[in-house]
């Protein structure tokens, strides 16, 4: 929590009010793993340590700051269905802005349990990549946001659909933009968000040097927000000599190789 609290208060004074808090990797580190003998290679969890840890930090954050600032939290599917339902439950008393990834997109019809639970804020998306995966979400009010990913969806006209589908239901929209997305993504996505009534919030993370060297023109938050780019297009630029220095290297992402403590592999 020490850690976490130094983390908060540097990012609160660079004027950030929405701020994703999470303790260790996404399913926790475990307090101790009792795993069989040679467990495999992996990134291991345990989903009951992960779920009280993370109450309690709702609890201890609400404790210090009160709600100077919105929490976020991405639970990256690391549940099963029930375990996401009494989770989301805890969670309620806290008013997180929103609770992310409950669940994996081939357990979303879960999410018509959950909603009739209780009244915490969903969001989920980022691994979509067609209208039949959302369509049953929006129509039926079971999410609160999207965080679809605009080059999974096919590019900046499918993405403009998708948010205008989402008005009418309520449904407000938080282009994925992870650590992995480039200054070109981030600026998409800011020139949608300025066109877009229902654009909530827009994910940052701040840019390596070798990243800014790469995309000359790339933006940066300021305060705490985004502001559109004024060069023509999309307004990012890439040097294409500069880029020549990072060719593609493949490697195996431990990460992704997610186990629970009895080693068996689950969504990452
Ligand atoms: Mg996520």
């Amino acid at each position: 929590m020490e850690e976490l609290y130094s983390q908060i208060d540097r990012i609160r004074g660079e004027g950030y009010q929405h701020i994703r808090c999470q303790l260790g990797f996404y399913g926790g580190i475990p307090d101790s793993l009792k795993t069989p003998d040679q467990p495999m290679a992996g990134t291991y969890f345990d989903q009951d340590d992960y779920m009280r840890n993370t109450v309690l930090m709702f609890q201890k954050l609400r404790e210090k700051y009160g709600f100077a600032f919105h929490i976020l939290h991405d639970v990256h599917e690391r549940l099963y269905p029930n375990q996401a339902i009494q989770f989301a439950r805890d969670l309620e008393a806290y008013k997180p802005y929103f609770i992310e990834d409950l669940l994996p997109p081939d357990q979303n019809e879960w999410l018509a349990q959950l909603r009739s639970q209780c009244a915490v804020p969903i969001a989920t998306g980022e691994l979509f990549s067609n209208p039949m995966e959302w369509k049953e979400l929006i129509v039926n009010w079971r999410i609160d946001f999207l965080r679809c990913h605009v080059s999974q969806l096919g590019g900046i006209t499918p993405a403009l659909k998708l948010a205008a589908f989402c008005e009418p239901f309520g449904i407000r929209i938080a282009w994925h933009t992870p650590s992995d997305i480039t200054p070109i993504g981030v600026a998409v996505n800011t020139h949608l968000n300025i066109h877009l009534h229902n654009a909530a919030i827009q994910e940052n993370i701040e840019l390596r040097d070798k990243i800014k060297a790469v995309f000359p023109g790339y933006n940066e938050a300021r305060n705490g927000y985004f502001y559109p780019l004024e060069a023509p297009g999309i307004g990012v630029d890439i040097d294409e000599e500069e880029i020549k220095k990072y060719p593609v290297i493949y490697r195996p992402h431990e990460w992704t190789q997610s186990r629970i403590p009895d080693g068996t592999i689950v969504t990452p």
